[in-house]
């Protein structure tokens, strides 16, 4: 499929290039990087998202340029979306009417394109770009090296979730080789918090509720007001669930303004919660999924807690 992505590419001139709303390292740095790869070959790309690029992601080469909108407006001959599963999760309007590559590593990735190229191996949507870079002979510069590092950092946990592997090492390799320095990558990501995002923090774990293998956790909207935190603080608070000794499972329940609950939800292994996730409407990876879910939260908690229980043992 990667052959009929770079086929559709190279009959086209004008692209534009998104992800999905409240996009994570993943989602920004493969559409920034795949951004520059273009306009190495000489095409006019731009990168348009309905959300704000976040705070942390900010110092990424060109993520001055990402366009924050809520429709497709410009003369584009294509567009391509990464790291989604749907042209509804970008929340971008006028994408109908658009010649649609899709360039996505979810499981639960979905052919909603006319050119679905979508590979679970991959590790990240990053490492697809890296090929897609690689076979039509653009050399990674060091702004490209350092869009695809640092989206393959935050994509695998810096390189701890499940499915990091001798090739993730591999590719992190030749992208430090090409110039992204994994110290600034990594500083500018983990050691950038907000002072918001650590009082939300206390907030949430003071939420903390535990099962054998289950953790779960939450936010109000009232505790999200008076941390003065975004909703981009909440990324990465489900990891501190996680981190329990003998918990497989860990979820983490934001209400939003209208009353419904964001869900993410991660697992150690054990429990595919992509599949969970996927019964709620959501989706994402085997160990890293994520979900809305109605109110009240109580009702949420149970429903969930209804299906990422373990069995209990046969009499
Ligand atoms: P997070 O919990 O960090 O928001 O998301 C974890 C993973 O699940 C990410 O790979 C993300 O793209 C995916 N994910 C989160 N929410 C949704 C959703 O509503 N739909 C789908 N298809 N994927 C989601």
């Amino acid at each position: 499929m990667l052959i009929e992505v770079l086929n559709q590419i190279g009959q086209r001139n004008r692209f534009v290039l998104t992800s999905h709303a409240r996009p994570d390292g993943d989602a920004i740095g493969s559409a920034l990087a795949c951004c520059q790869v273009l306009r190495l070959l000489g095409k006019q790309a731009d990168v348009l998202m309905h959300d704000p690029v976040p705070r942390i992601y900010q110092p990424l080469p060109f993520a001055d340029r990402v366009v924050q909108t809520d429709r497709i407006n410009g003369n584009y001959e294509a567009a391509i979306i990464l790291e989604c599963d749907s042209i509804q999760r970008t929340r971008l309007e006028g994408l109908e009417n658009q010649f649609l590559i899709n360039i996505d590593h979810h499981t639960s990735g979905r052919q909603f394109a006319q050119v679905n190229w979508i590979d679970p191996q991959a590790i990240a949507t990053a490492e697809m770009v890296y090929r897609l870079a690689r076979e039509v002979g653009v050399k990674i510069s060091p702004e490209i090296a350092t869009c695809l590092y640092t989206a393959l950092m935050t994509d695998t946990g810096s390189f701890m979730f499940k499915g990091t592997n001798e090739r993730t090492f591999a590719l992190a390799r030749v992208l430090a080789l090409a110039g992204a320095d994994p110290f600034q990558c990594a500083r500018n990501i983990y050691f950038a918090h907000s002072t918001e995002k650590m009082r939300l923090l206390g907030a949430a774990l003071s939420n903390l509720h535990r099962e054998g293998p289950l953790a779960w956790i939450w936010v109000t909207r009232d505790q999200m007001e008076h941390s003065h935190a975004k909703e981009e603080d909440c990324e990465g608070i489900v990891n501190y669930a996680l981190s329990i000794q003998d918990v497989e499972v860990a979820a983490f329940f934001r209400e939003l303004p209208d009353g419904r609950y964001r869900v993410s939800l991660r697992s150690k292994g054990k429990l595919n919660v992509a599949d969970i996730a996927e019964r709620f409407g959501g989706g994402g990876h085997e160990c890293a999924s994520g979900c809305s879910m109605d109110g009240p939260l109580s009702v949420a908690v149970a429903r969930m807690l209804a299906l990422i229980r373990p069995p209990a043992p046969a009499e």
